[in-house]
């Protein structure tokens, strides 16, 4: 007998993404596909060391049940980073620990949406926001972003003229899917328009800390004046995704109602993991291990740039990405990702076709690959064959044409 479930789920499909990445788990797949940091330099032995001493030295406490809010160490650990990185000024009531970012996306659904209320995002965007907005009943309007943002025309031509916009979802440094970076003009204008308004910015920032080249750029939050924008963040890239530990960051009284409603969600986060984090932040060099993570991953995006250079025809576009997991890639108009990606899961090449990254209108003719997760000569070796790949899906895409 089928169970009664919620309308919402009707809206909720299976994660293509999370398809593709269960066929990853394959040995011997060549996988740009998903979004993970490289395991070699998670501190494994600092880790084990700091647990050892915050369960000595303060184990009932790690233990034990702690505040909605979070760790108060690791709260003023995150506003002193933020104000000192990304402009703001904030102290640790501005700041609620999130399991992950990815929960300060879902408790946002929950704060402002209602069904029908109407969700702005850049095109495309991160996929799992889309998921964590849509279970709310939202509806979804794409704005055409370009090398250096959202298009503010459009994006205030579409707030003048559409009723329950209650959210903009930007991802403005080093995007999830395109590895794009917003200028500081459409960052400013941006706080502007919500202000001008009245609606409210989530300010995505999980790989802003992971810049190879060129200049770190003003947060979106450091030119609102008005409390509209709320950052969320993660230690998920800079540290390790496994102790799923984030947060997000705002007007006091806004934080005040996301604590509310993350009540009734988990209580808390993990307080062991907190403490841990908090601990390594006091006793290691975050910075030096920033470093170490930038350094590789700059070099994986030059091995990966220079592939695409090489290997492929030069009818395909790409991104080149200052900082960040992703490049992003244009075949041709016409031709579809998801057709290429079977002809490669055929040959052990994973990647995540473009398509879903749109909420609304995708563009098939795209593909997200990741370069953070594998060593360089695996790199070279998969966009290789990748490469072949896409010539002669192409050539056989011309052949049927003529
Ligand atoms: N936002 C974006 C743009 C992401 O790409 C991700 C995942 N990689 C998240 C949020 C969620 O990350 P986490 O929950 O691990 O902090």
């Amino acid at each position: 007998m089928a169970l009664h479930l919620a309308h919402r789920m009707a809206q909720i499909k299976e994660s293509e993404i999370r398809e593709i990445l269960k066929v990853t788990q394959q040995p011997n797949i060549i996988s740009f596909a998903g979004g993970l940091p490289a395991p070699e330099l998670f501190p494994i032995e600092a880790i084990d060391k700091v647990q050892h001493l915050v369960l000595q030295e303060s184990g009932t406490t790690a233990l034990q049940y702690t505040t909605t809010e979070g760790f108060a160490l690791l709260r003023s650990w995150i506003a002193k980073r933020m104000n000192s990185r990304l402009g703001t000024s904030f102290d640790q009531d501005n700041i609620l620990i999130t399991h992950g970012s990815q929960q300060g996306l879902d408790l946002s659904g929950k704060v402002f949406l209602n069904e029908g209320d109407v969700v702005l995002c850049e095109s495309p965007t991160y996929l799992a926001a889309i998921s964590a907005f849509k279970a709310y009943g939202c509806r979804f309007i794409e704005i055409p972003t370009d090398e250096n943002g959202m298009d503010m025309e459009v994006l205030e031509q579409t707030l003048k003229g559409t009723p329950h916009i209650k959210l903009i979802y930007v991802i403005p440094t080093f995007q999830n899917p395109t590895g794009k970076t917003w200028n500081l003009e459409k960052r400013r204008r941006l706080a502007a328009l919500a202000t001008e308004f009245n609606v409210a910015v989530i300010e995505d920032n999980p790989y802003g800390e992971l810049r190879f080249e060129g200049e770190d750029l003003p947060s979106i939050k450091s030119f609102d004046k008005t409390g509209q924008v709320l950052c969320t963040g993660s230690f998920s890239k800079i540290f390790c995704p496994g102790f799923r530990i984030g947060w997000i960051a705002g007007d006091k009284n806004l934080i005040r109602k996301y604590v509310l409603i993350k009540q009734g969600t988990d209580l808390q986060c993990n307080t062991v993991a907190q403490m841990v984090i908090a601990k390594y932040l006091a006793l290691y060099d975050i910075d030096e291990h920033i470093q170490k993570i930038k350094t590789l991953y700059k070099d994986r995006r030059d091995v990966t740039l220079q592939a695409l250079e090489k290997y492929f025809p030069d009818s395909v576009q790409f991104t080149r990405p200052e900082g960040g997991l992703f490049t992003w890639m244009e075949l041709p108009e016409g031709t579809s990702a998801r057709e290429l990606l079977l002809r490669s899961l055929e040959k052990k090449i994973a990647f995540v076709p473009g398509g879903s990254f749109y909420p609304n209108n995708p563009k098939e003719n795209t593909l997200r690959l990741n370069y953070s997760n594998m060593p360089e000569n695996r790199i070279q070796e998969g966009l290789t064959i990748l490469g072949q790949l896409v010539k002669d899906y192409l050539k056989d895409g011309a052949e049927k044409m003529s």
